[in-house]
């Protein structure tokens, strides 16, 4: 059975979180016109590696707080857990 480390409430089964996409992070200066490439990929394209990616995920049946995990896509091992701009817990 697959668990995940919240930041907030530590190890819990998976089926407490819902998995809410590749982390993307945002362009700056959306003002720019020369910038819409930049912004066109950060709404509708997504890399699906396989390997370690960063992912959101929401702990819906728990904290109810958002938070990034570095997971291996194959394996689905979880390297780590942070808030966003946090600390990472393992
Ligand atoms: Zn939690």
């Amino acid at each position: 059975m697959m668990q995940l480390e919240c930041p907030n409430c530590g190890p819990r089964n998976v089926s407490e979180f819902r998995f809410r996409g590749e982390y993307v992070e945002r362009p700056h200066d959306g003002a720019d016109p020369a910038r819409r490439r930049a912004w066109a990929e950060y709404l509708y394209f997504r890399d699906n590696r396989a390997g370690v990616q960063k992912e959101w995920w929401y702990h819906q049946a728990g904290c109810g707080r958002w938070f990034l995990a570095e997971r291996h896509t194959k394996s689905h091992a979880v390297e780590n857990t942070r808030y966003w701009g946090g600390e990472a817990t393992s």
